[in-house]
């Protein structure tokens, strides 16, 4: 079976060179361990932070070992009376063709009619969550409210765009590319900027929504961090979900110049990590489940084949070639 390894640690934007593709062999499960293969594995922006040497909310991923992340996978034989061959699986043995791993360290997948297993690393799974728990937890739009969004096109983006219009709120969401703009034109999204070809960030935002927005959600920091500040209404709600505009970054970034806004406008900003959400996974499940069988909630995907190809997926997370979500395809 095939994995791929850390191979060195990167400073700044990940290559080819800083990923190792190695072979291992399996063993055969042994009481209470189950082996499974993988059929996609996602690929993720926090797992650049994983790369660094440093504490985090979890720990950094070790040079020359088997890297990690979301994965869904098929059960192939089971020492395990909990699953049995052909169970469909939730794990976080990624970046690997198949695994042996204790049952307790896997999640069966609930069977949700018409959606993919895929879809449990995108909008079902941990993306999906992370837009659904940020937005109404922190963010607490109401009708009628206007919601700015960065990195729209992207999973946990796109779903926070829709999310929002089924509260009933005008939504602003910018992205890379003018196919991405178009994609979430036609997924209703009240207004959709190219950020990379608009004149002015700022100018262009200010004229899709001239009284300004109550909810940013911000998935870039940097540049769009400042625009919401300041086009924040009093009492907007910025919730951080992530600045991968920084994740990179080889020299310490500049704040944003105007957060003082925060104090004249009575703005909350506030952080969060989606595990912290995790005891709204049921619930969470059951709404965007009901939203995807009404269709009112579409994703994409952008799929590359096979595990030799995980790094290019990986780093193409930071150069915006995917839309929706960005997952490796391995059996
Ligand atoms: P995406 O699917 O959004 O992929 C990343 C996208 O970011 C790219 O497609 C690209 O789109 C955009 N991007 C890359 N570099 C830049 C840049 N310098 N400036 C602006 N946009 C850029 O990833 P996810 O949906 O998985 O994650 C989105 C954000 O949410 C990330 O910041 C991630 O870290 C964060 N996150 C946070 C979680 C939490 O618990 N707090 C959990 C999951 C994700 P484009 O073409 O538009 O530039």
């Amino acid at each position: 079976s095939r994995e791929i390894h850390l191979k060195s640690r990167p400073a700044g934007t990940p290559t080819q060179a800083h990923f190792e593709l190695a072979t291992v062999e399996l063993p055969a499960p042994s009481a209470g361990e189950v082996l499974v293969k993988n059929l996609y594995m996602s690929v993720d922006p926090y797992m650049r932070g994983r790369m660094y040497d440093r504490p985090s909310y979890v720990p950094p991923f070790q040079v020359g070992e088997v890297l990690q992340g979301g994965a869904v996978g098929e059960v192939v034989s089971s020492n395990d009376p909990g699953f049995k061959p052909g169970d469909l699986v939730n794990s976080m043995f990624g970046w690997r063709e198949a695994y042996v791993a204790p049952g307790s360290a896997l999640q069966k997948l609930p069977a949700i009619e018409g959606v993919p297993v895929q879809a449990f690393l995108g909008i079902l799974g941990m993306p999906g969550l992370t837009a659904w728990s940020g937005l109404t937890q922190i963010g607490e739009p109401k009708d009628g409210d206007t919601v700015f969004v960065s990195g729209g096109a992207g999973a946990v983006g796109s779903a926070v765009a829709q999310i929002a219009k089924i509260k009933g709120c005008t939504v602003v969401a910018t992205a890379g590319t003018d196919e991405k703009v178009a994609w979430l034109r036609s997924a209703g999204i009240d207004h959709a900027i190219n950020y990379k070809s608009a004149p002015s960030l700022l100018g262009a935002v200010r004229d899709a929504v001239p009284k300004g927005i109550d909810v940013y959600f911000d998935n870039v920091g940097g540049e769009h961090l400042e625009v919401a500040l300041e086009l924040a209404r009093p009492f907007a709600r910025l919730v951080e979900c992530g600045m991968i505009a920084n994740y990179n970054a080889t020299e310490p970034v500049e704040g944003p110049r105007n957060i003082m806004y925060i104090v004249g406008k009575s703005l909350k900003m506030q952080g969060f990590i989606v595990t912290q959400f995790a005891g709204l996974q049921t619930q969470f499940q059951a709404e965007m489940g009901g939203w995807i069988q009404q269709g009112k909630i579409r994703w994409e995907e952008t799929i590359f084949d096979g595990i030799a190809k995980a790094p290019d997926a990986f780093i193409g997370l930071f150069s915006g070639s995917n839309t929706g979500k960005m997952l490796v395809k391995l059996a």
